[in-house]
């Protein structure tokens, strides 16, 4: 697609759409929104608009489709993919004004957003409430961001990921029309599922402007703890008799001891430095939440666990929450002159053990350090590889890797992004996950957005 560069005319225009203060063309605010958190190169937009409304965001666009202009939407830029890299130029629409809790409905497990609403906030608002909104990435990512990429997190296990936590949503679409999809009710047979076209399109199909998000109950009781094992392969293992049990956790994350290793570094935990499962279930009452924990025991006790600790308290049940958002960052800043990639794929958690020693094997064989860990109650592992900047060798032999990982992972009919979604470094296994249905994501695609100016150079091979 031969998209126009942005001429005087085009920032005049645009400009006089939001006004000058929330128009920039300025060096900084460019390379600002040229990079997410990802190790894909910056590419700098031609301009950046925040827009404050819906009818703003539909007169961009109505305008930018005219005239052949990519636009990129902009949450907090903390994907892992190069989801909003503007990798065609044009203009970033960037939400973080579009960030008001519009509704809460408490009676209705509900709250109506605009999409630059980073979800911590929301859930600092609902505390008091009793309520949260679970899908729980640990970056500071916005609602529309998350949308966008149908993010997840610690407690998807039993919450679902985003997609299970929306209800309805406001687009803008290319043409700059604007549409609402879903329902406020909580179930619905009503025609064609729109809202789960948009989910996961990162901003390629249309413009999220507000969205009901669906809330939960805070658990009157949790119950935590760690397990530790002697190879990854029986922590795997466990984490597969866990979820067969029944047992529902609110969260099940694995760690391998290099991850340990750094937590207690950095953070001082004094962690046993082995292949760990960290595990919190809710429940109603202690005596259930007991039992639970009983249960659980005997299930790692019979697939090798050597120690056991359960009765974590709040606070360290927090600092080990904390450990585990924040461990990505910690491994970066312990590698310096080397940039990162983590490979993202999921599978069924039947095959989860062999994927994730394999992950684990695939690492140590490499040479290079990659640091293995897991929402492992999805089945979505993780391997972050730093590789050495610019070591061509190097980055050679981390795609092989993560060639054969997902290779693994499609054949056992997981997929290649559990949460981090396709960007620009999983454009290449998309033929190979989705076969025919590539075609009529494409068809799609082009009737959602003929000209092709939403979010380019993303999703599609
Ligand atoms: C340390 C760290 C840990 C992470 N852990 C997790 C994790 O556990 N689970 C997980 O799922 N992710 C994780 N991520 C990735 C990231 O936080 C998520 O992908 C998140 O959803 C991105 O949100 P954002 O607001 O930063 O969006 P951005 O990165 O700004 O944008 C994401 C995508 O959304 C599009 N977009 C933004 N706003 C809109 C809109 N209003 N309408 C349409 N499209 C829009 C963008 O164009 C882009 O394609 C992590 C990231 C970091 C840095």
């Amino acid at each position: 697609m031969n998209y126009n560069s942005l001429t005087k005319r085009h920032i005049q225009d645009l400009e006089a759409i939001v006004g000058p203060e929330r128009f920039s063309t300025g060096e900084s605010n460019l390379e600002l929104h040229a990079k997410d958190q990802s190790q894909h190169p910056s590419i700098r937009p031609e301009a950046v608009i925040w827009p404050v409304s819906r009818t703003e965001v539909s007169e961009i666009l109505k305008y930018a489709n005219l005239n052949l202009i990519p636009i990129t939407g902009w949450g907090s830029g903390t994907s892992l993919e190069g989801n909003p890299i503007p990798v065609c130029k044009g203009v970033v629409l960037d939400f973080e004004l579009m960030n008001r809790i519009i509704n809460i409905r408490e009676a209705d497990f509900q709250a109506d957003v605009e999409p630059g609403v980073v979800y911590q906030d929301l859930n600092e608002k609902l505390r008091h409430k009793g309520l949260f909104f679970p899908p729980d990435p640990g970056a500071r990512a916005t609602i529309g961001g998350m949308i966008a990429n149908n993010a997840s997190g610690t407690r998807t296990v039993r919450y679902g990921s985003t997609r299970a936590n929306l209800l309805r949503i406001c687009v803008v679409l290319a043409s700059g029309e604007i549409i609402e999809t879903g329902t406020r009710s909580s179930k619905t047979s009503s025609g064609y599922d729109l809202i789960n076209l948009f989910v996961g399109s990162e901003g390629t199909l249309g413009i999220v402007v507000e969205a009901t998000v669906r809330l939960r109950g805070l658990s009157e009781e949790f119950s935590a703890a760690i397990a530790n094992f002697s190879s990854v392969e029986a922590a795997g293992n466990a984490v597969f008799e866990i979820i067969r049990s029944g047992l529902d956790p609110a969260s099940l994350e694995l760690l391998a001891p290099e991850c340990i290793t750094i937590i207690n570094k950095e953070k001082n935990l004094g962690l046993k430095v082995s292949p760990s499962i960290i595990m919190e279930f809710h429940g109603a009452t202690r005596k259930q939440l007991e039992e639970v924990m009983e249960m659980v025991n005997g299930i790692c006790g019979a697939a090798g666990c050597l120690e056991f600790r359960s009765g974590i308290g709040r606070k360290e049940r927090d600092d080990l929450l904390k450990a585990r958002h924040e461990l990505a960052e910690m491994i970066k800043r312990n590698h310096p002159g080397r940039s990162h990639i983590v490979i993202d794929a999921a599978v069924p958690i039947s095959g989860y053990p062999e994927i994730i020693s394999m992950a684990r094997q695939e690492a140590e064989r490499s040479g290079i350090p990659g640091y293995t860990f897991s929402h492992a109650g999805d089945g979505n592992l993780h391997l972050l590889f730093m590789g050495k900047t610019g070591d061509d060798k190097e980055w050679r032999i981390i795609d092989e890797v993560n060639e054969r990982i997902v290779s693994k992972a499609l054949a056992m009919g997981g997929t290649a992004t559990g949460e981090h979604g396709v960007g620009i470094g999983k454009r290449k296994f998309m033929e190979a996950e989705h076969g025919k249905s590539l075609v009529w994501m494409k068809k799609i695609k082009n009737l959602f957005d003929p000209k092709g100016i939403l979010n380019p150079g993303k999703i599609f091979p």
